[in-house]
C-alpha cells in the first residue's frame, strides 16, 4: 500500500485524495489554510456559507454534479437561470439569450445578428485544436466583426486580462463559450458544505487531513519524498502537489535550473480581488452584471441574493464587487476602508438611492493565484505532470486548459493523475 501525500485541499487535491484512498493508497492531505476548499472556500453569513469569491456551476460540470451526489448533497443542488446582464451607457441590459442579443441596442442590428451567429459558430466547433495559435481578439474581430468586438468582448477581455487582453488565446475563449450553459447550479448552504463533506469522507476512509499545515519544502532523499511542515518532516512514496506552479517551484528542492527557468516564465497568474457587501436591501435587478461602462473600479457585480433567497443568509442581501488584476496592482495595497471609500460611491451610479447605511458588513478577499494568463502558446509553457523528481507529481488549476478554471475540471484532473499514481504502484 503506497504512502501518498497530497498538497492542497482544494477541489483538485481532495478529489485526487478520494480517488487514491479508493485505490488502496494510504493518504495524507496537507493544507495551509484552516479550512478545506481552496479558491472556493466559504465564510459564514447567518446560517449559511458564502464563497469568498462568487461561485456557481454549469450543467456541463458533470463530474462536480456526480461528486455532490456521491457525498449525499444532491438535494441541496439548485438550478436556475438568474438574470445575467451588462451595464452599458448607464443601463442594465440583458445579454443572456438569443432574443436578448437581438434586442441589445448598443449594437447595430446587423452587428447583433453577427454576434449571435458567431456565438453559435463557437458552440458548433467540436474541438479547439484548430484554434491553437490564434488570439481571441483576432478571431472574434474576424468572425463577429469589429463592432461586436469593441462593444461586447473587448471590455470583458480587458476587464479580465488588462494589458494582456490582446494576447489571450482563442482555445480558452472557445472553452468558456462552449462549456457554459444558460442554467446555473448552486449548492444551497454554500460549496463549503461540499468541501467539508469531502474532507469527512476522506477521514472516514482512513485518510489523514492536516489543516493549518503549510508545506515548507519538498525534497527527495533516501529513496523517499520528504515534506517539511511546521510540525517536522514526513516521508512518502509519492507526492501529488496541487499548488500553483510558481509556489511549487519555490518549494521543491533539487529541480534542474533549466526546468525552473522554463516553467517560471509560463506560470503567470492574475490575482482576484473581491469585496463582499452585506446589505439590508437589494441593490439592483441582475444576478450577474458585467460592468462595461468606463470609470468603475470593479469589473463584475454579482448580486448573489438575486438568485438565492436572502433568508438563507439571515435576511442579508449579498453583493460581490470583483476584479482580476496583476499581482502588483496598487488596489492590493489599500486597506479595506480605503477600498470601500473608493468602491461604494460608484454604487449610486447603478442605484441612485444607494446609501452607505445600507451596508451592514463588508469583507475584502484577495487571492494571488486566481487566473492563469492563457496567452497564445500557453500550452507549451505548462509543465508536465511528472516532474524531474521521482515520485513527485505536479497538477494544478493551470493544467485544465483549454477549459477555464472551475471546480469540475480541477476535480477531474486530480482524479486522472491519482489513477496514474495508482497504476505505477
Ligand atoms: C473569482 C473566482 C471566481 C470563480 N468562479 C468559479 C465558479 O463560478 N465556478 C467554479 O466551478 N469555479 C470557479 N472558480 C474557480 C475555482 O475556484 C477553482 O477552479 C478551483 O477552486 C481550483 O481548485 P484547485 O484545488 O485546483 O486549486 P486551489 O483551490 O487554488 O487549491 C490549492 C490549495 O493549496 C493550498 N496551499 C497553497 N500553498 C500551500 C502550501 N504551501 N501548503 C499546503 N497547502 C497550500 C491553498 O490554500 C489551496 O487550498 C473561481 C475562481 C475565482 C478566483
Amino acid at each position: 500500500m503506497p504512502d501518498v501525500a497530497v498538497i492542497g485541499a482544494g477541489a483538485l487535491g481532495l478529489a485526487a485524495a478520494r480517488r487514491l484512498v479508493s485505490g488502496g493508497a494510504r493518504v495524507s492531505v496537507f493544507e495551509r489554510e484552516p479550512q478545506p476548499g481552496g479558491l472556493a472556500v466559504g465564510f459564514k453569513v447567518g446560517p449559511s456559507w458564502l464563497e469568498k469569491f462568487y461561485h456557481h456551476i454549469f450543467r456541463t460540470d458533470r463530474r462536480m454534479i456526480e461528486l455532490i451526489d456521491e457525498l449525499g448533497l444532491g438535494g441541496r443542488l439548485v438550478w436556475g437561470r438568474p438574470p445575467t446582464a451588462s451595464l452599458r451607457d448607464g443601463r442594465i441590459r440583458r445579454l443572456d439569450g438569443p432574443l436578448e442579443v437581438l434586442r441589445f441596442s448598443p449594437l447595430s442590428f446587423p452587428a447583433r445578428v453577427r454576434l449571435g451567429l458567431g456565438v453559435a459558430l463557437i458552440k458548433a466547433i467540436p474541438d479547439p485544436e484548430r484554434l491553437e495559435g490564434q488570439t481571441a481578439s483576432g478571431w472574434l474581430r474576424r468572425w463577429m466583426g469589429e463592432e461586436a468586438y469593441r462593444v461586447v468582448w473587448e471590455p470583458l477581455l480587458v476587464g479580465k486580462f488588462g494589458r494582456e487582453a490582446e494576447r489571450i488565446g482563442m482555445p480558452w475563449f472557445w472553452a468558456r463559450v462552449h462549456d457554459r450553459t444558460p442554467q446555473l447550479g448552486y449548492l444551497r448552504g454554500g460549496f463549503q458544505l461540499f468541501y467539508e463533506a469531502l474532507a469527512d469522507d476522506l477521514r472516514r476512509h482512513g485518510a489523514s487531513l492536516h489543516l493549518d499545515c503549510p508545506i515548507e519544502a519538498i525534497e527527495r532523499r533516501d529513496d523517499q519524498l520528504h515534506l517539511e511542515t511546521p510540525n517536522g518532516s514526513r516521508a512518502f512514496d509519492a507526492v501529488l502537489c496541487s499548488l500553483p506552479t510558481r509556489l511549487f517551484l519555490q518549494l521543491a528542492r533539487g529541480l534542474p535550473d533549466d526546468y525552473v527557468a522554463r516553467f517560471s516564465r509560463g506560470s503567470d497568474h492574475y490575482s482576484a480581488h473581491c469585496v463582499v457587501l452585506e446589505l439590508d436591501r437589494p441593490l439592483q435587478s441582475a444576478y450577474w452584471l458585467n460592468v462595461t461602462d468606463p470609470g468603475y473600479p470593479f469589473l463584475a457585480l454579482v448580486e448573489h441574493t438575486n438568485w438565492l433567497p436572502p433568508a438563507d443568509y439571515g435576511g442579508r442581501h449579498l453583493v460581490y464587487l470583483g476584479n482580476y488584476l496583476p499581482p502588483d496592482d496598487p488596489l492590493y495595497a489599500l486597506s479595506d476602508g480605503e477600498v470601500l471609500d473608493r468602491f461604494l460611491p460608484h454604487l449610486a451610479r447603478i442605484n441612485p438611492r444607494f446609501d452607505r447605511r445600507w451596508v451592514h458588513a463588508a469583507h475584502v478577499f484577495k487571492a494571488p493565484f486566481a487566473q492563469p494568463l492563457v496567452r497564445v502558446g500557453y500550452r507549451e509553457g505548462l509543465p508536465p505532470h511528472r516532474t524531474p523528481i521521482e515520485g513527485l507529481w505536479l497538477v494544478n488549476m493551470a493544467h485544465v486548459y483549454p477549459h477555464d478554471r472551475g471546480q469540475n475540471y480541477s476535480a477531474l484532473l486530480g482524479e486522472s493523475i491519482a489513477d496514474r499514481i495508482l497504476a505505477e504502484r
